[in-house]
């Protein structure tokens, strides 16, 4: 039956991680020996955070180049423009393509430490819909050689904190597609629905492209507060009460949480999963071993 197994390999859910730069040594030589993991489970790509929370951008590119020198993965970089000029954006993207890597998350990007979005600084920097059309150019000065130049922008199932209404996310969307962008990866969520409904009412707004469910696997009561932050929407109540339970640490609590979400995104359509692994290996490769997504099955 060895013939069968192309046919069921190709049909089995993709998925992807997202890694942060290191803030130490001792951080550092940890998240080598994860990437090395992440990437021998063999990802469509491994994504790197870029000025986040105040890190250092250099140390961002250092990790892409590391990743494209050092594993098997394909790296896609973020990027951001806030509190950037024109010419300090153009000669990042410049630096990333000098450095082999033609993939890129095009972001606007948090406000700077003691900035908020009624800075001039904030307010003026360069839109990611402007971002997208500037790597375009930038791609087009110079045809990849190695990588197949993707162009993902950020997508909010539950609205972005400026946005007014949901229409107002989806149109932004959309207007990011017509700029260039081919692939959108998602804030993180708890519900199964807000992505789903989310995405029909952009594929209704015209929005082809793919959309990747962000999904992040909690270990800590602490963690899981940051998630609802950043989701718009408290954690779900059994969650919490769980890992409260347990004196706040259960990893296996957040794996459990996050394949039961995967496995409902991928049945209502979600073309693959986007793991933000916080820099560990362990709870995302249980996650994809759970899921069966890992390696073809033995037979
Ligand atoms: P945009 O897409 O430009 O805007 C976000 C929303 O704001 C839009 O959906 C729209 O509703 C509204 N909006 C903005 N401008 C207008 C306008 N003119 N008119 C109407 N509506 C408007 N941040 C980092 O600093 N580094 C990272 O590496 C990073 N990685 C991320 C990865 C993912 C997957 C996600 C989802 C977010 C990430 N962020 C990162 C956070 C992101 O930079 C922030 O959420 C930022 O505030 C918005 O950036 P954006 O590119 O999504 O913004």
């Amino acid at each position: 039956n060895s013939f069968l197994l192309p046919a069921r390999a190709a049909t089995r859910a993709r998925f992807s991680f997202e890694v942060f730069p290191a803030r130490s040594g001792a951080a550092a030589l940890a998240l080598g020996h994860a990437v090395q993991h992440l990437s021998a489970a063999d990802p469509d790509f491994i994504s790197v955070t870029y000025g986040a929370n105040g890190s250092n951008r250099d140390a961002s590119l250092d990790l892409v180049a590391y990743l494209r020198d050092h594993t098997d993965a394909l790296p896609l970089a973020h990027l951001t423009t806030v509190g950037e000029t024109h010419e300090a954006v153009r000669a990042a993207i410049h630096a990333i393509m000098d450095a082999g890597v033609h993939d890129f998350l095009a972001l606007r990007g948090d406000p700077p430490r003691g900035l908020d979005e009624g800075d001039a600084r904030v307010a003026g920097s360069m839109s990611s819909w402007e971002l997208v059309r500037l790597i375009s150019e930038a791609r087009a000065e110079r045809p990849p050689l190695t990588s197949v130049g993707r162009t993902a922008v950020a997508a909010y199932p539950n609205g972005h904190p400026l946005s007014r209404s949901r229409s107002e996310d989806v149109d932004w969307l959309v207007a990011k597609q017509e700029a260039g962008a081919n692939l959108a990866i998602t804030q993180l969520f708890f519900r199964a629905e807000e992505y789903l409904s989310f995405v029909e009412e952009a594929r209704a707004a015209g929005l082809t492209i793919p959309v990747l469910p962000g999904l992040m696997p909690v270990s800590t009561s602490a963690q899981l507060r940051k998630v609802a932050s950043l989701a718009g929407r408290p954690a779900p109540a059994e969650l919490t009460r769980a890992l409260d339970a347990e004196g706040g640490y259960a990893p296996e609590l957040g794996v459990e949480h996050t394949v039961s979400l995967a496995r409902e995104l991928l049945d209502g359509g979600a073309p693959s999963v986007h793991l933000y692994t916080f820099n560990r290996h362990e709870q995302v490769l249980a996650v994809l071993r759970e899921l069966g997504l890992l390696t073809p099955d033995p037979v």
